[in-house]
């Protein structure tokens, strides 16, 4: 389909369901991560051209960047001086003068892995977003100022960087949790929330297929696809709901168009996620971004006409990015539900979770080869699709029984 290699900066599971999508397209696609990485784990296609070393990095990803046509990510903590250097040595395709190698660009990664940068960004780009302040102080009076000048606690504590299922936020809901709160972040540099309380947490899957960024073109620059409702605990993501339930089609639009400018706002191409709060009043605002496929958007395999990881694949590419035409993200289905598995107690509990989902006609296991599970630790999931929202909560509900008992 594409006679360009991808190089994956990051081989985790994201990594491995894009080598998925790339093998049926029989696209090339590189990773660079340890030896046994998810994604090498399936991948021959373009095996010769994996790297072991890591995405952090930069000499790792400069000899990865000799062997592919196109870099991209499955992960946002990457380096991005070395990628910058790259980008100003060699900034294009070589068959193709206009279309950077580094897809989205580094910029946009700088811009999104500091999470207080970004919040940055969407104020100065007019994303509606929490309030939020730089916390330059270790002292609990200026963290309790602070707090002050966001309208009062609860806040949430964050940390800007190498941030992810939570681990880097701490809920300061009343003076005593201040402490405990920088102990716990001590060395790691820091923003703070305003606290949402939102009624739903949702989520965006938009792809991107032109490079500039321009908030105002957003029409033509991305597509997105359905709106999805996440249920998080313990701040990781553990069931999504597609379509979301009871969030009416107008304040699905809404969401989906805010989606779509928070993803115009940045540089280059590819999928992003973007998670969003649903107030109380009914307006949205962006939680974060990532930038590139999103636990999230899992469901877009089975759900969808086309999945998130080939809609990544095909809007990094030169030849294939317009090829994406509107209706391609729509769903499939009439409802689709998709519950992560995540480790337990003991190295193996997972697969008590996949091997009850076998018995479930229709469930879609997917599995990502990370050996023993860790509480907490992402294992795979189980996306079901049907003709109704209650058919598919009917069929995954024994599943989230099995799954809560494998985590208590
Ligand atoms: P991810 O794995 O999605 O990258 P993360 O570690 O970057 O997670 P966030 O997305 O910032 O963390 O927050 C995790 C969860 O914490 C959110 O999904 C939401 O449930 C809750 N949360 C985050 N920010 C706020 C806020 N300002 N007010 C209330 N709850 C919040
Ligand atoms: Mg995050
Ligand atoms: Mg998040």
């Amino acid at each position: 389909m594409d006679s360009h290699t991808v190089g994956v900066l990051g081989g985790g599971q994201l990594g491995r369901m894009l080598v998925e999508a790339a093998h049926r397209l029989n696209i090339k696609v590189a990773i660079l991560d340890s030896e046994n990485a998810p994604a090498k784990q399936i991948n021959q296609i373009a095996a010769a051209a994996h790297i072991t070393g890591s995405f952090a990095n930069a000499e790792d990803v400069r000899h990865f960047a000799a062997k592919a046509d196109v870099l991209t990510y499955e992960i946002e903590h990457v380096d991005t001086q070395v990628l910058e250097a790259l980008d100003s040595e060699s900034p294009f395709v070589e068959d193709s003068q206009s279309w950077r190698r580094i897809q989205p660009s580094w910029r946009t990664i700088r811009q999104i892995q500091d999470k207080f940068v970004q919040k940055q960004h969407f104020a100065e780009n007019g994303i509606p977003t929490a309030d939020s302040k730089g916390v330059g102080t270790t002292s609990p009076q200026g963290l309790k100022e602070i707090g002050l000048e966001l309208g009062g606690l609860p806040i949430m504590l964050k940390a800007r960087t190498q941030a992810y299922d939570g681990r880097g936020n701490y809920p300061i809901m009343n003076l005593s949790d201040i402490e405990p709160a920088l102990r716990a972040l001590a060395d790691r540099p820091l923003y703070a929330e305003r606290w949402a309380s939102f009624k739903k947490e949702l989520a965006v899957m938009v792809v991107k297929t032109k490079q500039e960024a321009n908030v105002d073109t957003y029409e033509q620059i991305t597509l997105p696809f359905p709106v999805t409702e996440t249920i998080h605990t313990d701040s990781i993501c553990k069931l999504t709901f597609t379509p979301p339930r009871g969030v009416p089609i107008k304040i699905q639009r809404q969401a989906q168009d805010l989606a779509r400018k928070a993803v115009a706002s940045f540089e280059g191409t590819g999928v992003f996620g973007v998670e969003l709060f649903l107030l109380e009043d009914d307006s949205i605002i962006v939680n974060e971004i990532a930038p590139r496929p999103h636990n999230s958007g899992h469901y877009t395999i089975e759900a969808c006409h086309m999945s998130q990881y080939e809609a990544h694949l095909r809007a990094i590419l030169p030849g294939l990015a317009d090829t994406i035409e509107p209706g391609a993200t729509d769903l499939a289905v009439n409802a689709a539900v998709m519950l992560n598995i995540l480790g337990g107690p003991e190295p193996n509990s997972h697969l008590l979770v996949a091997k009850a989902a076998l018995k479930v006609p229709g469930a879609k296991i997917h599995l990502y080869g990370k050996g023993d599970g860790r509480p907490g630790r992402k294992m795979g999931h189980i996306t079901i699709v049907g003709k109704s929202m209650s058919e598919v909560e009917r069929k995954i509900h024994p599943l989230i029984i099995t799954a809560d008992s494998v985590r208590a």
